[in-house]
């Protein structure tokens, strides 16, 4: 079996419920690798074999080791039956088209890890927020970006089928950090060399909810503004 566990939902994150509702150290007995948000939607997180790095607003990366902080959505997985890739060069283009042709992904979780060099990366991170919290499609339209050249590093995302576009990002959300963990965030755009990597595809979807969070049981979700916000805040195919 391969699980990909899922807390929360982005619909939830959508409405504004940005409190952490699941401590890194719950989330870890879930999963060694894999992607989120802290309180307050206080960053970009990725998590590379059991270390937990958070690319803050300011461009800064900080290494988490509070096992007490909590995340309001995360994705994890154990690495399990991995698909070797060697797509030598590629970019977000090969991804999001290329790869989930070539793979058959369109109906299938399914996650991603490539490593090499970087000539360009395009990245965003989201700030912090205060309560009363905004919705996540007002804080999308204000989010810092960041472009770079000549990186060496990891992406690592996850793929979701059209179908599940409100319980999660569909298509690929990705995270990147640098090897030498200086620079990381949400991808929206790369070009990359000598890459090197694994897919790997989940047959089972865990799908946690935050039952005892008053705020998630609390609130309204409308479908069709959550999906025009997931589209312009978690899409990477928006540029
Ligand atoms: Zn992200």
């Amino acid at each position: 079996m391969n699980t990909l566990y899922e807390h929360s939902t982005l619909a939830s994150l959508m409405a504004g419920n940005f409190d952490g509702t699941i401590t890194l150290k719950d989330l870890l007995t879930h999963g060694s690798y894999g992607l989120g948000t802290f309180s307050g939607l206080d960053g970009e997180v990725i998590i590379l074999d059991n270390e937990v790095y958070q690319a803050t607003s300011s461009g800064k990366v900080n290494h988490i080791t509070d096992m007490n902080t909590k995340l309001p959505f995360a994705s994890v997985h154990f690495p399990k039956d991995l698909i070797e890739l060697s797509p030598e060069n590629a970019d977000f283009n090969y991804v999001n088209q290329t790869l989930v042709k070539e793979q058959k992904l369109q109906n299938v979780f399914a996650a991603i890890q490539l490593k090499g060099s970087f000539p360009f990366l395009h990245t965003r991170i989201a700030p912090k927020q205060e309560k009363p919290y905004p919705s996540l499609l007002e804080v999308a339209q204000n989010q810092p970006e960041f472009t770079f050249e000549d990186l060496t590093g990891t992406i690592i995302g996850y793929y979701a089928p059209a179908i599940f576009g409100s319980v999660t990002a569909s298509g690929w959300h990705l995270h990147f950090i640098s090897d030498d963990h200086q620079i990381a965030g949400h991808v929206l755009d790369f070009k990359a060399e000598n890459l090197s990597g694994n897919l790997e595809i989940f047959d089972t979807l865990q799908q946690h909810f935050p039952i005892n969070d008053s705020d998630f049981r609390d609130s309204e979700v409308d479908l069709a503004s959550v999906k025009e916000g997931i589209e312009k805040s978690e899409g990477s195919s928006n540029k």
